[in-house]
């Protein structure tokens, strides 16, 4: 089976981290593919979270002019393209650009007009989504979500909690959670990745996400899978990521399969290109050669991501026909 022409849904897909190396030497030309490889590609296995985002200072380095929000984002697409993109939701977080004075309100129009260039270009269907990060203030985590509101009706299209989930406590984030709440924004947030069953339950409690980000040690939890399953919360997965954050110890050991058969509705992502160097296309490489998945098994979890997505329905109905047409085709 060819994995790579299939159309592909990808929920879960961080901008900053996904930093190719074409963008990052136009924006430090000094820059070898060695050292790149060395001081911004995480190894295959990281010591935890935190280890895993030491890397990202270096990164977001290259990553605070109009140019270089620009250079990122066109990469992207091409990345995208690469995998055969149908939808993808992009999220990163705004007020990491600010370190030689971008306003955070000009980073977001900044990435959102390269992303709308990207998806006229390419007929990718794209939305964005803005990061809090849990080492943030609350006053932070406040002016982020404020700014998802500020752009609606733009390509901005939900609000997300990401970084150091066992570092930080979630309780300094309810009240941009809440305000999310108030204005009807869409809410994805990381939990059960780098903390067990107990920081999901915690999240969907005080939080009531539409879908989040991993998830995957609900797995610890019976009560909880059934829990995710009747609210059909949606999960993000990003297998390859997992693995190389010790979440698993092996590809074969990731419960993605065990709880995809458990009925919930789930669907494949990278997280992100550069610190984890993987694709899409990888990934489907690697579920069909640990768990046999087959044709229909991505296309139901694309399915179900597509029902997920944070884009308004009759753009989600286009593009469930134009999916499940190509994957009848295959
Ligand atoms: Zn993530």
């Amino acid at each position: 089976m060819d994995w790579v022409t299939l159309p592909k849904v990808e929920l879960h897909l961080h901008l900053d981290t996904s930093l190719n190396f074409e963008a990052a030497v136009q924006l430090k030309p000094s820059l070898t593919r060695e050292v790149f490889l060395r001081d911004y590609v995480a190894p295959e296995k990281c010591l935890n979270l935190a280890d895993f985002l030491s890397r990202v200072p270096r990164i977001l380095e290259l990553l605070q002019t109009e140019r270089g929000l620009q250079l990122l984002t066109q990469e992207m697409f091409r990345q995208l393209a690469d995998d055969h993109m149908l939808y993808a939701e992009l999220r990163f977080a705004p007020l990491l650009h600010t370190q030689q004075g971008l306003a955070p309100k000009d980073i977001v129009r900044i990435i959102e007009a390269a992303a709308d260039k990207g998806s006229k270009a390419t007929g990718i269907e794209t939305r964005l989504i803005l990061c809090s990060l849990r080492h943030f203030s609350a006053d932070q985590s406040m002016e982020t979500v404020q700014l998802v509101d500020q752009f609606k009706g733009s390509r901005v299209a939900a609000f997300d909690l990401a970084g150091d989930e066992a570092g930080y406590p979630l309780a300094t984030h309810l009240e941009a959670f809440r305000f999310a709440k108030d204005r009807h924004i869409a809410i994805t947030s990381h939990a059960g990745e780098a903390s067990g069953a107990q920081s999901v339950w915690e999240t969907l409690d005080q939080v009531q996400p539409d879908r989040l980000g991993h998830g995957v040690r609900s797995i610890e939890d019976p009560a909880l899978v059934a829990r995710l399953k009747q609210m059909q919360i949606h999960l993000e997965m990003c297998p390859t990521c997992n693995v190389q954050l010790e979440v698993f110890p092996t590809y074969p050991e990731h419960c993605i399969d065990r709880l995809y058969r458990e009925g919930l509705s789930l669907g494949i992502s990278t997280d992100n290109r550069t610190l984890t160097p993987v694709t899409l296309t990888r990934e489907y490489e690697k579920m069909a050669a640990t768990f046999g998945w087959g044709k229909q098994d991505f296309q139901k979890c694309n399915v179900n991501a597509l029902n997920a997505a944070f884009v308004p329905q009759p753009i989600k109905d286009d593009l469930l026909r134009r999916l499940n047409a190509a994957y009848d085709r295959a």
